[in-house]
């Protein structure tokens, strides 16, 4: 099974992507390459950090399964190699989240959201983006949520850590019982 993890920047994915894996090790997570550098604090990680030079020779290779042009830079989803039963965690954008949906029908795909713009700006700055960075991230955010419901993405809002994070292994417990073996 594929499950994607969507929605804005500052929702809180990849704190809840990282508690998803910690508790359920069948669960494995497609790490993908940026053309960004590296932000404070970030784990070295957290992504493949590619030069411009290298990503676009990935793309000329036929190496993604996705890739999209992101504010300005790239990321991309490389074709997963996971091992032998267990279920594919994607954390990418909406439009990364249709890719994959193209090629499976069946995934599952989850739109995590903040309760209001004003804490996702907050979140933004409480994590160092940069002004700028900020509002053209606000500016998305609408566009994301529509591409989302388009989707038929599961809408979940992370206003309580806990909370959001039973709601998720709920919808991928309900996903497994229907597609079991998958
Ligand atoms: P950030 O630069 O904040 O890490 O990521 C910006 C956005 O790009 C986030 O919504 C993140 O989930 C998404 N993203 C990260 N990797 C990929 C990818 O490989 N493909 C796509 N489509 N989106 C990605």
């Amino acid at each position: 099974m594929n499950v994607v993890i969507c929605g804005p920047g500052g929702a809180g994915k990849g704190t809840l992507v990282a508690r998803l894996l910690e508790r359920d090790p069948s669960l494995w997570l497609s790490r993908s390459w940026t053309t960004r550098a590296r932000r404070p604090g970030e784990a070295e990680d957290a992504y493949v950090f590619a030069t411009p030079d290298e990503f676009a020779a990935n793309v000329a290779a036929g190496g993604f399964l996705e890739w999209v042009e992101f504010l300005d830079y790239r990321q991309g989803t490389p074709f997963p190699d996971p091992p032998e039963g267990v279920d594919m965690v994607f954390e990418i954008d909406v439009h990364g989240a249709r890719s994959i949906r193209e090629h499976d029908p069946e995934a599952l795909v989850v739109f995590v959201t903040t309760p209001t713009a004003e804490v996702q700006e907050q979140r933004l700055r409480n994590r160092g983006d940069d002004p700028e960075v900020i509002e053209k991230r606000l500016a998305k955010a609408a566009e994301e949520h529509d591409v989302a419901l388009a989707l038929g993405a599961h809408v979940v809002i992370n206003d309580d850590l806990l909370q959001a994070l039973h709601e998720i292994e709920a919808l991928i417990a309900d996903a497994r019982r229907r597609s079991p073996g998958s």
